[in-house]
């Protein structure tokens, strides 16, 4: 049974420190390989950029399975130079401008830092404090002298740490995800094929994962993702009673999300895996948003998908924070549905 400990924590800590936004997930694909190496029968990294890695099981009658887990995440692209080291930018996926202001960054491939400049409050006026500031009034500022070449991406700047039971960093969307398939990939359930695909360009349109799904024609497939946990307590102190998914609770299963209806089937077959092997887990509430699963599900004549993720708080901001049970527990569910798994799961009355 794979478990999370010091390694792996080093490891998501890694992944998250790295930037690789959308289309540039060069950073995070060479971490992967070199993780993976050893652990599977096959290994090719296809035109887009996908790492696509397969370790056959040894039972008779196998499932090929498609496990993804995007490697890219949302950010910001350099677009314009405006010279001193001050640069436009554009955002690539979901990132709300309102929260960009005053944050600092990490440019390019060598992490060059930068600032997304403010204007401080003694040159504003009371009035201009009650608005946002629009991107095309927002500058990457990297100093005097500062380079980076149009097109680099960059991230907010913010390190990993742990505190605690909990941590607290970027990109959890969905380094959580990459760490979790590498420690499948490393603890592989022998009744399957496991088809583990790092993909890309998911925060723009799940992209990477609709060429492999093509490429790869599984029987079935499962995006491990990071989803928001919108449960903080109401200011009142009362219970949130409206939070999609809450952390504590495990492993959030989606019934549907904003691209997907999830194959009912995979949805019971890894709940009672949860119940039979006392696993938490939690229905993620229905909502928007997607997955990988999006894409997959809709590849060929049509793949039973279902998305798993960890919850953390603050999903596309400058840090995100998570409790480490919560990925352990993601971890632990999948593990034990996929070595659950049998060709008989297909052929099972959809309800
Ligand atoms: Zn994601």
């Amino acid at each position: 049974m794979p478990t999370i400990g010091n390694a792996q924590i080093k490891l998501l800590e890694k992944l998250c420190n790295a930037v690789a936004v959308s289309g540039d997930e060069g950073e995070v694909r060479t971490i992967v390989l070199e993780e993976i190496k050893g652990h599977t029968d096959q290994v090719r990294v296809d035109a887009l950029g996908n790492v696509l890695a397969t370790k056959k099981g040894a039972a008779k009658n196998r499932l090929r399975v498609m496990v993804s887990a995007h490697m890219d995440e949302a950010g910001f692209m350099l677009v314009a130079e405006d010279g001193e080291g001050i640069y436009r930018f554009e955002t690539v996926g979901g990132v709300d401008v309102r929260q960009l202001v005053g944050k600092p960054v990490w440019v390019g491939k060598n992490h060059t830092p930068g600032v997304i400049g403010a204007r401080p409050i003694h040159l504003t006026t009371a009035e201009e404090r009650k608005k946002s500031i629009p991107l095309d009034q927002l500058r990457i500022d990297l100093g005097p002298g500062g380079k980076a070449s149009l097109g680099d991406r960059a991230t907010f700047a913010t390190k990993f740490l742990r505190s605690g039971p909990a941590i607290i960093g970027k990109a959890f969307d969905n380094r959580f995800g990459v760490a979790t398939l590498i420690e499948l990939l490393k603890n592989a359930p022998p009744n399957i094929d496991l088809l583990a695909v790092f993909t890309v360009q998911e925060e723009i349109g799940p992209r990477g994962a609709k060429v492999a799904a093509h490429a790869l024609n599984p029987n079935l497939a499962i995006a491990v993702d990071s989803t928001p946990a919108n449960d903080l307590p109401d200011w009142d102190g009362e219970e949130n009673a409206g939070y999609n998914t809450k952390l504590g609770l495990g492993p959030a299963i989606y019934i549907a999300d904003g691209g997907t209806l999830s194959d009912p089937r995979l949805v019971r077959h890894f709940a009672a895996a949860g119940d039979a092997e006392k696993i938490p887990y939690q229905f993620r509430q229905p909502g928007g948003g997607g997955t990988d699963a999006g894409a997959i599900h809709k590849a060929r004549a049509g793949i039973p998908s279902l998305s798993v993720s960890v919850p953390h708080r603050y999903n596309h901001t400058a840090a995100s924070i998570a409790r480490l049970d919560d990925w352990k527990n993601t971890l632990s569910l999948l593990h034990a549905s996929l070595s659950l798994l049998t060709p008989a799961l297909l052929e099972s009355e959809r309800g």
